[in-house]
């Protein structure tokens, strides 16, 4: 199958054009753009418009079906991707406008290149190339574009267009969404470069602690006082942080990464359990694997008196907490009122549970087998997830949730996400489209002859 680097980009433009920025409050979304974006797919990829129907799934989200011939008694498979991008920031810093695609250097720049609107380029392109061969699929394909992932909306399109599928009965057999990539070893402390397919994400939750006292004139205190007592609390928790655990996914990094370590690293990533006591001291020393190893409770904001001479009634902190999954918010929640005592008060004010791990099965072996291809040269490896996606809402209808962008995302493009000049390199998005087209034929045929 023929894909053109360059036409594909040509194609780009028009995505990167539609300023399709995501707020909180769905008030503040200019919902024209992303209209603008619906119809610039359709004028864009005819055959996918024709072959497929498409609905809008709550305000602005789209949900493809292209049905399958029934030769396949494989269960559906979706492509995810989200059509909304976080706002440029400071306009001044940008060296090209965000919503100007723009080719320099080896790279493309615009906003939402990486983030996310490459992967729903490359899936557009795949599809189309694959009805423009007259290739027809032996079950059920869907295309699932959220239009406000970047926010934590109370009107989730990921959310809402799981929910139409599972009122239609519809479970999934694979699912691919943002999350992994290939990158360069230096994420994971080797020289190879690394593929890593996301398995699973962390939760997110925020927590107050609150302590109440009678306040009073500061030039006549008490023994204690409620930012006294409030920090002790904050103390406490960092001083006794959530115990370390080491899931399946995170295992299995530390695993395939081994062979590339130095000889002393390799026998602790190598006998995992029989070192953990060590490797676990080791771990905990990096911020990263740190993350990967443990529930986080990031103290993060903090309140006493609004002036110096008057002590508070009420004193709090805010605690962001990274839920390793396996942890609940309740157990979380114990965790912070044991370490806080029972004069606080610990209140959820916010938070999703950390998502399950997906399969290591076939399905899995599939996904690493075209990373394989892609990047022959990377090491491929499941991981855990440390920011959020919409993959999280798909565990309500399937078992193999995987998040991998079929893209490099080198050193110079990883930290553009969310930032000013987001950018990629400029070539690979012919492989990306290939690599959803291979995904889509390899997916039904394997489980065909099951
Ligand atoms: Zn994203």
């Amino acid at each position: 199958m023929q894909f053109d680097n360059d036409r594909i980009l040509s194609r780009f433009s028009g995505m990167i054009a539609c300023e399709t920025i995501s707020h909180s409050d769905p008030q503040e979304t200019d919902d024209a753009s992303f209209f603008a974006l619906h119809d610039y797919l359709a004028a864009t990829y005819p055959l996918v418009h024709r072959h497929l129907t498409r609905e809008v799934i709550g305000k602005a989200s789209l949900l493809y079906r292209w049905q399958g011939d029934g030769s396949s008694p494989a269960l559906p498979c979706a492509l995810l991707a989200h059509l909304d991008v976080v706002p440029t920031g400071d306009l001044s810093l940008w060296d090209s406008h965000p919503f100007t695609l723009t080719r320099k250097d080896g790279y493309v720049y615009g906003r939402g290149v990486l983030d996310n609107k490459c992967q729903l380029l490359a899936q557009m392109e795949a599809v189309e190339a694959l009805l423009a061969e007259g290739w027809s699929p032996p079950c059920d394909i869907y295309l699932c574009y959220g239009h406000n992932e970047e926010v934590l909306a109370p009107d989730s399109g990921a959310a809402a267009i799981v929910d139409t599928l599972k009122q239609r009965g519809v479970r999934l057999g694979l699912v691919i969404d943002e999350g992994g990539c290939v990158t360069d070893g230096s994420t994971l402390g080797i020289a190879p470069r690394v593929a890593v397919i996301g398995m699973a994400e962390k939760g997110m939750a925020d927590f107050r602690l609150t302590v109440q006292d009678p306040g009073g004139h500061a030039s006549q205190p008490g023994p204690t006082s409620a930012v006294g007592r409030i920090a002790r609390a904050a103390v406490n928790i960092e001083t006794y942080p959530m115990p370390q655990r080491l899931i399946s996914s995170v295992s299995q990094t530390l695993q395939r990464v081994s062979p590339y370590m130095d000889k002393g690293a390799r026998l602790l990533l190598e006998h995992q359990s029989t070192s953990w006591f060590i490797l676990k001291k080791v771990l905990e020393k990096s911020r990263a694997t740190n993350a990967m190893t443990r529930t986080t409770t990031a103290v993060t904001m903090a309140s006493g008196s609004a002036a110096s001479n008057v002590l508070p009634e009420t004193a709090s902190i805010t605690v962001n907490c990274r839920i390793l999954p396996g942890d609940s918010l309740e157990d979380v929640r114990r965790h912070l009122q044991q370490m806080a005592g029972d004069d606080v008060e610990v209140s959820l004010l916010a938070g999703s549970e950390a998502s399950p791990e997906s399969k290591q099965d076939e399905t899995f072996d599939l996904l690493a087998s075209l990373a394989a291809e892609l990047a022959p040269d990377a090491v491929v490896t499941p991981y855990l997830m440390m920011a959020g996606s919409d993959a999280r809402h798909y565990y309500a209808i399937s078992d193999h949730v995987y998040r991998f962008a079929p893209y490099y995302f080198d050193q110079k493009a990883l930290p553009t996400a969310h930032s000013v000049n987001e950018c990629l390199p400029e070539t690979g998005f012919d492989e990306a489209a290939r690599f959803y087209a291979k995904l889509l034929m390899r997916y039904g045929a394997r489980e065909g002859q099951a």
